[in-house]
């Protein structure tokens, strides 16, 4: 188990499903850990209350990801109440399948998912590496959708999703003689709001793992931990595929 004691850790969107599993996963290890939310302020204060449960400090901002000034603010503020920011983790995105064919793709939606799912991790790492020390980490949340798409309607999210595994390959360069390491994790499906294992569309996602079941955030946690960590220090620029064996 990475001991991650004396470390501070920002979590976007982390008052629910993966972001919140990471929270205590990172606290379990000994990180004190911020979250950000956008709506479910009484979840997030229930992580945090988790993570103090854990003998760590926690915090919960209010920051939309589609937000520039309250991205940066959200690390200024992690900063302002722990001292410093080691960890990065850059979970916060959202799915939107829009119905119909592809020139019905609305402008907004085409806006917010370059705001929310890729400015927003840029603007937060931006934010965070002013502050960051050599062995500090930032982790990015993909998908398996990033790299194999099994059908039609989610080319605004892959397209997310792979833009981030540009980013991660590219920032790793530009930090690594800083010693600060950039990686992403492509989950495949994973039982949360935004996808749970009983919704629509979940026995295409299973038949298409190999172990034949969703993974829960846990998994995921288990992953960002373990990258997190000192053992992980030779770990920079990578794509690690927590997904079940997902083959599409
Ligand atoms: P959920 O929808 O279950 O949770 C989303 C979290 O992100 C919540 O904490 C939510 O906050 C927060 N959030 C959503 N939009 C914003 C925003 N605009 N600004 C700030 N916070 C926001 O999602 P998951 O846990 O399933 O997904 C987390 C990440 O993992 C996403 O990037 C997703 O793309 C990725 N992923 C998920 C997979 C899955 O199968 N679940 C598979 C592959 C990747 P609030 O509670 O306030 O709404």
């Amino acid at each position: 188990m990475p001991n991650l004691a004396g470390k501070v850790a920002l979590v976007t969107g982390g008052s629910r499903g993966i972001g919140a599993g990471i929270a205590r996963r990172l606290a379990t290890d000994g990180a004190d850990v911020a979250v950000t939310y956008v709506h479910n302020s009484g979840l997030a204060q229930t992580v945090v209350k988790d993570i103090e449960t854990l003998a760590r400090r926690g915090k919960a901002i209010r920051a939309d990801a589609a937000d520039a000034t309250a991205v940066t603010a959200a690390v200024e503020a992690t900063v302002e109440a722990f001292g410093r920011i080691d960890i990065l983790i850059n979970n916060a995105g959202f799915m939107e399948v829009q119905p119909g064919p592809f020139e019905d793709q609305s402008l907004e939606l085409i806006d917010r998912t370059m705001e929310v799912n890729i400015r927003a991790a840029i603007l937060a790492a931006r934010a965070a590496v002013r502050h960051m020390a050599p062995g500090s980490r930032i982790i990015n949340i993909g998908s398996c959708l990033a790299e194999r798409v099994p059908g039609p309607g989610i080319t605004l999210y892959a397209m997310s999703k792979a833009a981030l595994v540009g980013f991660t390959k590219g920032l790793a360069r530009d930090l690594g003689p800083r010693g600060v390491t950039v990686n992403q994790i492509n989950p495949g499906p994973i039982d949360t709001d935004m996808n749970p294992a009983d919704g629509p569309g979940s026995e295409f996602q299973t038949a298409l793992t190999a172990v034949g079941h969703y993974g829960s955030p846990m998994d995921i946690a288990a992953m960002a931990s373990f990258l997190a960590g000192d053992d992980a220090g030779f770990i920079t620029g990578a794509t690690m595929s927590v997904d079940g064996g997902t083959n599409i």
